[in-house]
């Protein structure tokens, strides 16, 4: 089934329900204006020339427009390709060229990086990419101005070969690349995840995930509104907003990523806050340690849980709530419906033993269809079997759930044991003078690959390297003791909640 389709067909009915909510004008879309305004647009697009294989970038922080911008290329037939609002100009251009795409939609205080982009495409191809804002500026056309009544013509859509979004993957380990994913991949995940997310009609949803993430656009537009929640749109994630929010509007949902754990589990504002609203919290895209998931559970009351994906699965395998909270790193549940999972030995392609720990293979009918334009990497990544190697090391134990453990490049090779810097994060985490952490392997003047914390101290607490690498090697086995220390200011992470390791290997 098409996503527009599957995400939208219940809008109509639901009349003056409350779809999306802009957070700082308390400007309100509600199902049947967001049912209107996709078809609207798309027959816009469609009168613009946008069909079958047509590619549209859409460059916006969260707004109520966004969706309307999504599902209204998808129904004209077309593809969305999302970016970043923080991308420069030369990123976009990159994107632009990689992904091909015909129209650029944005909104007027990005414009500069928008217009300097399409500057450079123009220059390296002669092709002019048409810029639309979704608000208003002088010299360019808006969105709004593309409405028009009437049927969209139909587009010969074939929603298990035609590709509905080309998001990019983070970028955590390499260049980003374009992920395709069909109508098929998209609608089957979330017919997986149906009665996992526990998401009901008039539930309120806060969204401070990027919508352009794959995380975001599937937890707070494709899956909230399925289900006729009310999402809480906020541009950027700010603290304050943040947490007032989630008490004035009475959030029952939060989906978020660790980062924003450490803040609901040490931030002392958190405490004075009316959350009786919210049941459920679900926190994803990086690893989280279960002692911080306690924290928050213990602090808040209410029921976390775990999920895991990337970009290449559209995106979901696993999800959990009620974590097993003995594990250092939190459990992230069970494997989805009508999917299938291996664990193997990156070296040797086996199996590994029950229990052990290995690569994660998975294979489903969320598995991207490729990457755009990179048959090789494709090849690298889904083998001719079907299965894709995630990159993730995970292990299961016999109840059948599943804990990641890192993934199989960051693990750091000590004196032939394995170390993950997850772990040892985890545990840094836990000290009660660490506002936060990150580690990397780095190599010693023996030449020994060792364990470096980089360690962002709480405001006015007092620690040494010397103290902090004592308290880990009080917990941990000897092979994983954290052998070098600096202290930082902030942790590199991405929009997504990932740390940017590349960037402390840089420094
Ligand atoms: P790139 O592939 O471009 O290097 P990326 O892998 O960070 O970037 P994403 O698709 O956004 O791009 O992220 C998927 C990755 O996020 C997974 O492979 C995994 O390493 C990590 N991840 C997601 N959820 C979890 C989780 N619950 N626990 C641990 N890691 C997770
Ligand atoms: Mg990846």
């Amino acid at each position: 089934e098409a996503i527009h389709a599957r995400v939208l067909g219940q809008a109509a009915r639901r009349g003056s329900a409350p779809a999306l909510v802009d957070t700082v004008s308390g400007r309100t879309i509600t199902y049947g204006e967001l049912a209107v305004l996709v078809q609207r647009l798309a027959a816009g697009l469609a009168a613009e020339g946008i069909g079958k294989g047509d590619v549209v970038a859409l460059h916006s922080p969260n707004t109520v427009l966004f969706p309307v911008v999504f599902y209204a290329t998808t129904t004209a037939g077309g593809t969305v390709t999302t970016l970043s609002p923080l991308a420069t100009a030369p990123e976009i251009a990159k994107q632009l060229l990689d992904s091909g795409a015909r129209i650029l939609v944005t909104v007027s205080p990005l414009l500069a990086a928008a217009n300097g982009a399409v500057e450079i495409v123009r220059d390296r191809t002669g092709s002019a990419i048409e810029v639309l804002v979704c608000d208003e500026a002088a010299g360019h056309r808006s969105i709004l101005s593309l409405l028009r009544d009437g049927e969209v013509p139909p587009s010969d859509l074939d929603p298990a070969t035609d590709v509905a979004v080309l998001p990019y993957s983070s970028g955590t380990t390499g260049t980003p690349k374009g992920v395709m994913l069909t109508h098929r991949n998209i609608s089957t995940n979330l017919e997986q995840l149906t009665d996992l997310h526990r998401v009901e009609e008039g539930d309120r949803i806060i969204a401070i995930l990027p919508f352009f993430h794959i995380y975001g656009m599937a937890v707070l537009l494709n899956n909230a509104l399925m289900r006729g929640a009310t999402v809480y749109v906020h541009p950027r994630f700010d603290l304050d907003a943040f947490l007032t929010s989630l008490e004035r509007d009475r959030i029952t949902h939060a989906y978020i990523a660790p980062p924003v754990m450490l803040v609901l589990a040490k931030h002392p504002a958190v405490a004075k806050l009316d959350l009786s609203n919210l049941r459920r919290i679900i926190c994803a895209a990086a690893p989280l340690d279960a002692g911080l998931q306690k924290a928050v559970a213990d602090r808040l009351g209410v029921e976390i849980g775990q999920a895991y994906g990337m970009t290449e699965l559209s995106p979901g395998t696993h999800i959990h709530v009620d974590g097993n909270l003995d594990e250092p790193v939190a459990c992230v549940g069970h494997l989805f419906p009508s999917t299938k999972a291996r664990l193997v030995d990156p070296a040797t392609g086996a199996d590994v033993a029950t229990g052990e720990p290995g690569e994660l293979w998975i294979s489903g009918p969320q598995v991207m269809k490729g990457y755009f334009g990179r048959p090789e990497d494709t090849d690298a990544m889904v083998d001719a079997d079907g299965w894709l190697h995630t990159g993730d090391i995970a292990r299961v134990d016999e109840d059948g759930n599943w804990f990641i453990v890192d993934r199989v490049k960051e693990l750091i090779k000590y004196k032939g044991y394995q170390v993950a810097p997850a772990e040892l994060e985890a545990v840094l985490l836990n000290h009660p003078a660490i506002a936060d952490a990150a580690v990397i392997g780095v190599y010693d003047e023996e030449n020994n690959e060792v364990p470096k914390a980089f360690v962002v101290p709480m405001p006015g607490a007092e620690v040494s390297p010397e103290s902090v690498m004592e308290y880990v090697a009080g917990q941990v086995a000897p092979y994983k003791k954290v052998r070098q220390v600096e202290f930082i200011d902030a942790v590199p992470k991405a929009a997504s909640g990932k740390i940017l390791r590349r960037q402390l290997r840089e420094r």
